[in-house]
């Protein structure tokens, strides 16, 4: 998503909005003409698990754009109230069909200009079956020699499985 996004109008009475700078140093803000709402575009946050079966590391085969059919670590947005522990775990079940437990923070990923910020979580499976959900082609499991490096959907898919491989190699 582009943080820059051109909503027009105000949520809460359809006032139009304008762009003002509020505060030196700090982005301009929509702000409603009619009843001064300032409606701040939030960073999004994005909760993903990296975990092994037997046969390999978990990645899900995106079946929506954009980078439809790369391969992408699972997860998803969290929702507000949730801890962002539950959300990895939640959605890295309902894409894969696996529980996990938290093993612990293998990091967090932030773009300049990027809405999204993406917390990736090393996970121990606890159970399940692979079943993969609507949004995906298919679910496999790679070995450390055969990631798919050149179909991976994100920067963030790349530089977590570097990270992953490279501290489980010690
Ligand atoms: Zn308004």
């Amino acid at each position: 998503m582009n943080p820059k996004s051109n909503y027009k109008f105000c949520p809460l009475c359809r006032g139009a909005f304008e762009k003002k700078k509020l505060v030196r140093h700090e982005p301009q803000r929509l702000v409603c003409r009619e009843c001064k709402f300032i409606f701040y575009l939030d960073p999004k946050l994005v909760a993903c698990t990296i975990a092994e079966t037997s046969r390999g590391i978990v990645l899900q085969r995106r079946n929506k754009e954009p980078k439809r059919g790369c391969w992408v670590l699972p997860g998803g947005f969290v929702d507000r109230g949730e801890t962002l522990e539950e959300a990895a775990k939640r959605e890295f079940f309902e894409e894969t069909g696996l529980t996990s437990t938290i093993n612990c923070l293998l990091g967090n990923y932030s773009y300049p200009g990027e809405a999204n910020i993406i917390i990736v979580y090393q996970s121990d499976i606890t159970g399940g079956s692979i079943r993969p959900c609507h949004e995906s082609m298919s679910i496999d499991e790679f070995k450390r020699g055969d990631i798919p490096w050149d179909r991976l959907a994100f920067d963030t898919t790349k530089n977590a499985l570097k990270r992953y491989i490279e501290k489980t190699a010690l």
